[in-house]
């Protein structure tokens, strides 16, 4: 089981998308394990962001994701990272495959919606960048033998 950090940008929040997006992952049979509502600050951004910066854009990026606050959520699931990822699409709405949470709900390379984890690394790091253990309720469905069979590996 993966854990991974998802975050309701505030282009999802002042758009109204919370709900639709969480159902899309609520349907696909993830479990949340933490949810909470804060503002970014651009220390945090700094960090979180850190492989971008040095690019030009990235004022933009500071101006984006504190012009409200933000929701950010841990997904649980078997392979829920690249699970979430696949359900997200690609990083530019407009290039984003139909299907996906940015290629039907985004236009715009920065205004693109949700963050989520790239890799079980990543994961791990911005979970305990955005959560303290007590805020993570590792818990498992009553459903689970419905979501996963015995050959996916699901927890017992
Ligand atoms: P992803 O969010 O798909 O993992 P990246 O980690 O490459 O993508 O980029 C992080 C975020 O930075 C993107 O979601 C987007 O909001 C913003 N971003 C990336 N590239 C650009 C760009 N060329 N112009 C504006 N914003 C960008």
């Amino acid at each position: 089981m993966e854990q991974t950090l998802i975050i309701f940008k505030p282009s999802a929040i002042e758009r109204a998308l919370v709900g639709k997006i969480l159902s899309r992952f609520e349907q696909k049979g993830l479990t949340i394990t933490g949810m909470k509502m804060m503002k970014l600050s651009e220390e945090l951004l700094r960090q979180h962001y850190a492989h971008l910066v040095d690019r030009p854009f990235f004022p933009l990026i500071l101006a984006s994701m504190t012009a409200s606050p933000v929701i950010v959520m841990v997904l649980k699931g078997v392979e829920a990272i690249s699970v979430v990822r696949s359900l997200t699409g690609a990083t530019n709405g407009r290039n984003a495959a139909p299907g996906t949470i940015r290629g039907d709900f985004s236009l715009s390379n920065q205004e693109n919606l949700i963050h989520a984890s790239s890799s079980p690394e990543d994961a791990e790091i911005e979970i305990n960048r955005f959560f303290s253990p007590e805020e993570i309720f590792d818990r498992t469905p009553l459903l689970t033998p419905f979501i996963y069979s015995a050959q996916d590996n699901p927890p017992t």
